[in-house]
C-alpha cells in the first residue's frame, strides 16, 4: 500500500506537462523553467483565470497592477517575438494571447470578476433564479408598472431616484462582501452571497433600464 504522501505527488505530478524542446516536467505555466521555451497552452488547463495573469485570487484586486501583468505578459507573447521561432512555438504563444486576453477581459470587469468566481464555486447553472424578482423589490417592481401604464411621469422620477440609490448602496455592499470572499476560508458561503447580491444588482439594473426607455418614449 502506498503511504498517503505518495498518493498525493502521484496526483500533483498528473497536472505537470512536458516540455517539448527539453522534456523538463513543470507545472503548467508560459515559459519552461529550464530551458525558457514557451509551452504549450492546453483548453483543459487547470489554470485559473488568475492564474494566467500570475495574481492571487481575489476579487478586491489593484486594477492597475493587473493591467500592468497583463501588458507584460501581452509583450512577452507577442507574434513578433515568434516570427522566427520554430514551431511549435509560435503557436503555442497564440494559444497563450487567446487564453491571456480573456483572462484580462474577464478579471478587469466587477461584475464579470464576481461571475466567473460565483461559477468557480457554484457551477455554471448558477443564476437559474435571476428572473425571481428579490422580494424587496417586488413592491418597487409593480409600483413602477402601474405607472408606467396610467403615463404618469413625476413619480417616474423619484421612483428612478430611488433605483439609483439603491444602486449605490449596492455597489457599497459588493464591497463588503467581496472582502468576505478574499479573507474567509468559507469560500462557498462567500460564494452563495456574492450570487444572491449579484442576482438583485441585475434586476435594479433591469429594473432602470426598463423606467429610463419608457419615461424617455
Ligand atoms: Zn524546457
Amino acid at each position: 500500500m502506498l503511504p498517503k504522501a505518495a498518493v498525493v505527488v502521484l496526483h500533483s505530478q498528473s497536472k505537470t506537462i512536458s516540455c517539448w524542446k527539453c522534456s523538463e516536467q513543470t507545472a503548467p505555466q508560459i515559459f519552461c523553467e529550464r530551458c525558457h521555451s514557451i509551452l504549450d497552452y492546453r483548453a483543459d488547463s487547470i489554470l485559473s483565470h488568475f492564474d494566467i495573469l500570475g495574481v492571487t485570487e481575489r476579487l478586491v484586486l489593484d486594477e492597475n497592477e493587473l493591467r500592468n501583468k497583463f501588458y507584460e505578459l501581452s509583450k512577452q507573447l507577442h507574434p513578433d517575438r515568434f516570427a522566427v521561432s520554430p514551431a511549435p512555438a509560435p503557436q503555442f504563444a497564440l494559444r497563450w494571447t487567446t487564453a491571456l486576453n480573456r483572462a484580462y477581459k474577464t478579471l478587469k470587469s466587477r461584475e464579470d470578476r464576481t461571475q466567473y468566481i460565483i461559477e468557480k464555486y457554484l457551477g455554471h447553472s448558477s443564476s437559474a433564479k435571476k428572473s425571481t424578482i428579490p422580494s424587496d423589490l417586488a413592491e418597487t417592481y409593480f409600483e413602477i408598472q402601474d405607472l408606467l401604464t396610467e403615463g404618469q411621469s413625476e413619480p417616474l422620477l423619484s421612483f428612478k431616484k430611488e433605483l439609483e440609490k439603491k444602486l449605490a448602496e449596492s455597489d457599497e455592499q459588493w464591497i463588503v462582501l467581496a472582502n468576505t470572499f478574499d479573507k474567509t476560508e468559507n469560500k462557498l458561503a462567500a460564494t452563495q452571497a456574492l450570487r444572491d447580491h449579484q442576482d438583485r444588482e441585475r434586476y435594479l439594473k433591469s429594473m432602470l433600464n426598463d423606467l429610463e426607455r419608457k419615461v424617455s418614449l
